[in-house]
This record gives structure tokens, C-alpha cells and sequence, in this order.
């Protein structure tokens, strides 16, 4: 990550549930006993302006779903944009986290390991390098109160049928609106331009969260409410990557991309907050823009 400030976008948006959803809570402690909760329950948070702990979704679970349909989006194009866990460096793609295996990480300074990484670790980080992206937890909407329901479920044992585990309960939420925001510092229009590729799939209902994904649980429609993006440079109608507004030193060291620019004005002008100039867009005109930029992410991995 750049010592220094160059630009940030934050997305605002809305989560409802399309199709019933459970996000598991851990269960430990006095809970795990608790014979009145079911087996599965929907993860809660206590707030300090609630009585009852509330269910939510908690940040990390979202940002799991979009880093891995970004890569999925990533390894279209070429396997080693987004580095796989699963393979170690003998088998020919990044290993572990791009840097597994290697003793030395420490002596990585930020731009090196920035340079070092994956696409995919740019942009999410990885054990050495801070991501770019924050994704918050997002919260219920207090106008609206979440139905949730009881079911039961079973696993079935593939080879002979029986049952091998269960009946267990399972605690379902099957509608919600719950409100979140994801903000990207320092970013590239590619970066910028993958996040929102990832989110219109999943707007679309097409990245499904939580538990029983392949059953068909879990699939969400996203509203995008607003977009705003912050400079310290009036970017003077356009979007603008960090291409376009690091230093030569910076781009260097970086290897950032030029011109790193959105061709097409988007016919706003930044208003002054701050400091800072910020271009805001409500809810059709952020989605325009998100479309805008979606496809700037193929043309910089050079697809
Ligand atoms: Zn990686």
C-alpha cells in the first residue's frame, strides 16, 4: 500500500436475501449447550443502540464471496492472476498465498511485495502485503424486521443413502435489508473496475453467500445506493486510477499503469469536501459507472 493518498472510492449499498439464506454463527462456550438454539443459528451482533442481539452479515463473510468470485473472474483469463492456496509452488502457479515457501518475506519492502503479488493479492492482500479493499459489516435496516424460520435438515450419506447426519435445525433468514459499504484506497481503474464486476454478478444473483449454496440458498439481490470517489487532485470530470495521479517515483516503484484514465466523461463535476474532491453518484448513475469501469480490469491484466 501507497505511504501516501491518492484516491478512494466507497460503494454504499443494500443486501436483501432472494432466497433464504443462513450465514452460520460459531457456536462456543455457554452457547454450544444452549438446548433452545438451534443447531445452525444465524450470526448476531449486539450493538450499543439495540437491546437484543441482532442478526447481521458480518464483513469478512461478504468479502470471502467477492475475493473468490473475482478470482473466479481472474483465473478466466490466465490461472495466475489470482494465486491458489490449495497448490504449492511446485506445481507451477504461485503457491500459498504468493509468498509460501519463501523464508525471506520480511525483507520485502511494500512496493516489492505490492509488485510481487497477484492480481487478486493487490487487491484483497495476503499474509505480507495489506489489501486495498475494506468491506464493513453490514446491518439490519431498523424499518424493516428480518423474518426469519425454523427448518430441518438432514446430510445423506452418498453412497448408501441413509442418513448420516441429522435431523439438525437449521435457523433461516428469509427477508432482510441490511446495509453495507466497501471502500477501495489507492486503486487502479482496474482494481476498481474488478470490484465492480464482482459486485454486479452479485447483484444479479449470480454469487450466492452462506450456507447450502449449492441448494440454492443464499442468493442476494444488491441495490447500489450511492458511489463516491475522493481525490486530492480535481480529476476535472473523469474517473481516475492511481496511474493518473501518483508521482513518477510511485508509478515506478508500483509498476502502475498509464494512463490508467475512463475515456468517457462522466458529466460531473467534483464538489470540494474536506480537502478533498469528491464525485457522488445516487443509485442509477452509480450503477452506470460501475458499468463503466467493470471491463477496465480485462484490459489491464492484458486479456
Ligand atoms: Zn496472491
Amino acid at each position: 500500500m501507497h505511504a501516501r493518498f491518492y484516491n478512494e472510492a466507497i460503494f454504499k449499498f443494500s443486501l436483501r436475501p432472494q432466497t433464504p439464506m443462513l450465514i452460520k454463527a460459531g457456536r462456543s462456550g455457554e452457547e454450544a449447550l444452549d438446548p433452545i438454539l438451534p443447531d445452525m443459528s444465524f450470526v448476531r451482533t449486539s450493538r450499543p443502540d439495540r437491546n437484543e442481539p441482532e442478526v447481521y452479515v458480518p464483513g469478512a463473510s461478504l468479502r470471502g464471496v467477492v475475493r473468490s468470485h473475482a478470482e473466479k473472474l481472474l483465473r478466466s483469463i490466465r490461472d495466475n492472476l489470482a494465486c491458489d492456496p490449495t497448490q504449492t509452488k511446485e506445481e507451477g502457479r504461485l503457491g500459498k498465498a504468493c509468498f509460501a515457501g519463501a523464508s525471506n518475506t520480511e525483507k520485502l519492502d511494500g512496493p516489492q511485495a505490492y509488485v510481487k503479488s497477484c492480481y487478486a493479492c493487490r487487491l484483497f492482500g495476503n499474509t505480507v502485503l495489506a489489501g486495498r479493499a475494506r468491506v464493513g459489516d453490514l446491518y439490519l435496516d431498523p424499518s424493516r424486521a428480518p423474518l426469519m424460520e425454523r427448518r430441518y435438515g438432514v446430510a445423506i450419506d452418498r453412497v448408501t443413502g441413509a442418513v448420516a447426519q441429522g435431523p439438525f435445525e437449521l435457523e433461516i433468514l428469509t427477508d432482510a435489508r441490511f446495509a453495507g459499504q466497501l471502500s477501495v484506497r489507492n486503486f487502479t481503474l482496474g482494481q476498481l473496475g474488478l470490484l465492480a464486476a464482482a459486485l454486479l454478478d452479485m447483484g444479479d444473483g449470480l454469487v450466492p453467500m452462506g450456507y447450502g449454496k449449492s441448494r440454492g440458498l443464499g442468493r442476494v439481490a444488491l441495490t447500489f445506493d450511492e458511489l463516491s470517489v475522493r481525490t486530492l487532485r480535481d480529476p476535472a470530470g473523469a474517473l481516475l486510477g492511481v496511474g493518473a495521479l501518483a508521482g513518477a517515483e510511485d508509478s515506478k516503484a508500483y509498476a502502475l499503469p498509464h494512463p490508467d484514465r475512463e475515456r468517457q466523461p462522466i458529466g460531473v463535476q467534483a464538489g470540494r469536501e474536506r480537502g478533498f474532491y469528491v464525485l457522488r453518484a445516487g443509485d442509477a448513475t452509480a450503477k452506470q459507472w460501475l458499468e463503466l469501469v467493470a471491463g477496465h480490469w480485462v484490459e489491464e491484466v492484458g486479456g
